[in-house]
């Protein structure tokens, strides 16, 4: 058999392995298939070569091309998805698991990249928060902003998503703007190099945007400043090790870690058997035990439900693992494949034996199972263990030591306060769930459990069709956990772009705090001198630039008539003894919506031109009221220009309306959509 030469990508050039390399089985045949490793990657080159030619490539692209780069590279892996199944096959997974591994990590640079362009701007600052008034006059503000760190990240992942592992921590680094060297599990590590191969080789990445050490990663760490990061998925004994090394210690180089984790899921009181809740809580946890052969970081290792119905949740579930087909991962009827390797195998029954010290094991021996279509000894298959135990309180094995296969143990709880103390007895987990239909159990877990879980997953009959399991992270909300499981956190959006990112505070005038974010900041100079702001295309427009609109006088006649056409006849604006009553109103006074309808009045050109649409409204503030008699113009202020596609992009406006006095009586932000070019009447 052909046994492959797993390359790094070094520096621009793909290295092959030495005698230093580690030898990689196939996990379903045993077979040799696989060497990694070089002991001569110089590693002072390629931080330089990230340094020096990644990080100034990347930073020199916005946020939005960044993201358009990661959104075609998630197109151009998807057509090559077929070459990540086939290869995947020997790591133990099934099509079911590549679902999750390959087309999960693709999933996720998709949704970073559409958040990329929808919620950060066409810039390469990032503002963190809103502008904070810091004097009274307001001639002087602060605004959080982050810039891209300059060093280059670290990436080191765990062998159970050889691609998702990748995916979702490259994708939010490269759009921060800083490029990554990859060092993925040896184990799985051919899977990566697959991976990174089709994105090299489709062109569109930027030149130093990422590097590959397939084998051991050598003594990168020792050179890593304050400037790096590394991110690590694995086990909590090599977390401490690196994290602990003297370089990452004395220059503060940034940790992300997701390490160990006793996940537990909670049928809750109310979901007694008959209810959908039971049957959802059974095929969860048949689910979470079973995918990838229990090799994922967010599955259920411990069950808790009620004591009454603990036979009853027992023999549902022995029910069910009974009829999961075990085997060759690429027979389309096999529903759990192997682990990963052998050493792995020996390491969960090494750990499935240490729980059997605390609770008895009911379902699935090592020693008597079925593996269809491959060899039970040449390949590393375990079965699904189902270990119960009464006294969960006593135990300590069980909340601690996480057998890295389909292993879990149920337990009884009394009550949910005791449910709430068994869960945060894993000292930190990545997820938890809680199966249940009643909103105050759910309320009262979030309020006992928060602390202790990274994600709380609540699931119901409301929920179920369309829930995404609990054992999925998924790049909106973060991933990661307190205590045992690292303390890090990924993902959640624009949140996982920023562990590669420097945020800070920048003080200044108005003036300066709207050239550096290019974002109009209340006080900054209003340009007045410019044709409409309508008839003026995206392109055209500058943020500062302000219409000032004439004055408006409002009548009782328009409030009257807006009151009676809209049907909002409040008594605040009719009833004038009422509304002098109320301690926020002189008397009757206009309709909020009234100054909104009339302030459009006043700033609106009405002809054919740029503006497309108004989208929307963001921050609307009705700070003093207006009565019949006075007056009110408009300051309408290009505040924010963010490009959309290739015909149009948004304009956030800033809109104040003022009285005759100057007081402010009405603030907020209008978004519109702007064509780049003038319609043509002949098109
Ligand atoms: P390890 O901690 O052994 O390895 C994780 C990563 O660290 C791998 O890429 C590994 O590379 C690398 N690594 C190990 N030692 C060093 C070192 N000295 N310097 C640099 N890199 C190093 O974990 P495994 O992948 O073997 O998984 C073991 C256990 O980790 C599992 O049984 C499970 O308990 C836990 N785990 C937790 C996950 C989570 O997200 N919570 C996910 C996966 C695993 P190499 O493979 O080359 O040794």
């Amino acid at each position: 058999m052909n046994i492959q030469d797993v390359h790094s990508y070094v520096c621009g050039q793909w290295i092959g392995s030495d005698s230093t390399a580690r030898e990689i089985h196939s996990a379903v045949t045993g077979e040799l298939i696989a060497r990694a490793g070089a002991s001569h990657l110089d590693v002072g080159a390629m931080l330089e070569y990230a340094q020096t030619k990644g990080g100034p490539a990347l930073r020199k692209m916005s946020f939005h091309d960044r993201a358009r780069m990661l959104k075609a590279l998630a197109l151009h892996l998807g057509q090559h998805k077929q070459a990540l199944y086939d290869a995947s096959f020997a790591t133990g997974a099934t099509q079911r698991d590549h679902m999750i591994d390959v087309d999960g990590g693709i999933g996720t640079v998709l949704v970073i990249a559409s958040k990329g362009r929808r919620e950060m701007p066409n810039d390469t600052i990032y503002l963190d928060g809103p502008v904070e008034r810091l004097s009274r006059q307001g001639t002087f503000l602060g605004q959080h902003v982050c810039t891209s760190l300059t060093g280059v990240a670290v990436h080191i992942n765990a062998f159970n998503f050889p691609v998702w592992g990748m995916l979702e921590k490259l994708a939010p680094t490269l759009l921060a703007g800083m490029p990554a060297i990859v060092k993925p599990a040896t184990a799985t590590c051919y899977v990566t190099e697959l991976c990174v191969r089709i994105m090299l080789d489709s062109g569109l990445l930027s030149e130093g945007a990422v590097q590959l050490v397939s084998g051991n990663l050598g003594p990168i760490l020792d050179h890593l400043g304050g400037q790096d990061v590394v991110s690590f998925t694995g086990s909590a004994a090599t977390a401490r090790k690196l994290r602990s090394a003297p370089c990452i210690l004395d220059n503060a180089t940034r940790f992300v870690a997701e390490q160990d984790s006793l996940n537990a899921s909670v049928l809750g009181p109310d979901a007694v058997p008959g209810t959908p809740e039971f049957d959802l809580f059974i095929k969860e946890v048949q689910r979470e035990m079973t995918a990838k052969a229990g090799q994922k970081c967010t599955a259920i290792r411990r069950i808790m439900v009620p004591e009454a119905h603990i036979d009853a949740v027992s023999d549902a579930l022995r029910d069910r693992l009974s009829s999961v087909v075990i085997g060759n991962p690429a027979d389309e009827k096999t529903q759990m494949g192997a682990l990963v390797s052998q050493a792995q195998r020996r390491d969960v029954l090494e750990k499935a034996a240490l729980i059997g010290q605390e609770a008895e094991r009911i379902f699935g021996d090592p020693d008597d199972f079925t593996v269809h279509g491959a060899d039970a000894d040449k390949g590393a298959f375990v079965p699904p263990m189902l270990f119960r135990c009464n006294t969960p309180d006593a135990a300590q094995t069980l909340h601690a030591v996480e057998a890295f296969g389909p292993v879990s143990t149920v337990m009884p709880y009394r009550d949910l306060d005791h449910a709430i103390e068994l869960a945060n007895k894993g000292e930190g987990s990545l997820v938890a769930s809680v199966i249940t239909h009643d909103p105050e159990v759910a309320r009262q877990f979030v309020i006992g459990a928060g602390a202790f879980h990274g994600r709380l997953y609540l699931n119901n009959r409301d929920s179920m069709k369309e829930s995404t399991g609990h054992g999925s992270p998924l790049p909106h909300m973060v991933h990661g956990g307190p205590g045992r499981a690292g303390g890090g956190e990924e993902l959640g959006g624009i949140r996982g772009v920023m562990h590669y990112m420097q945020r800070t505070a920048v003080q200044g005038s108005p003036d300066l705090l709207t050239r550096i974010g290019k974002k109009w900041v209340p006080g900054a100079t209003e340009a007045r001198d410019r044709a409409h702001p309508f008839t003026r295309t995206f392109h055209e427009l500058e943020v500062g630039e302000t219409l000032v609109t004439d004055p408006r006088e409002i009548s009782l006649d328009d409030i009257e008539t807006f009151a009676h056409f809209t049907g909002d006849t409040f008594y605040a604006h009719i009833d004038e003894a009422a509304a002098s009553r109320n301690p926020f109103f002189p008397g009757r006074v206009a309709h909020g919506y009234l100054l909104l309808s009339f302030a459009a009045g006043l700033f609106v050109q009405p002809d054919e031109g740029p503006v497309l649409a108004n989208t929307g409204l963001d921050n609307l503030r009705f700070l003093k009221p207006v009565q019949a008699g006075d007056s009110i113009r408009v300051h309408l202020t290009v505040m924010q220009k963010t490009p959309r596609n290739q015909d149009y992009g948004e304009v956030r406006w800033h809109v104040s309306i003022r009285n005759q006095e100057d007081d402010l009586t009405a603030e907020y932000e209008l978004l519109t959509m702007n064509a780049y070019a003038q319609p043509d009447p002949a098109g």
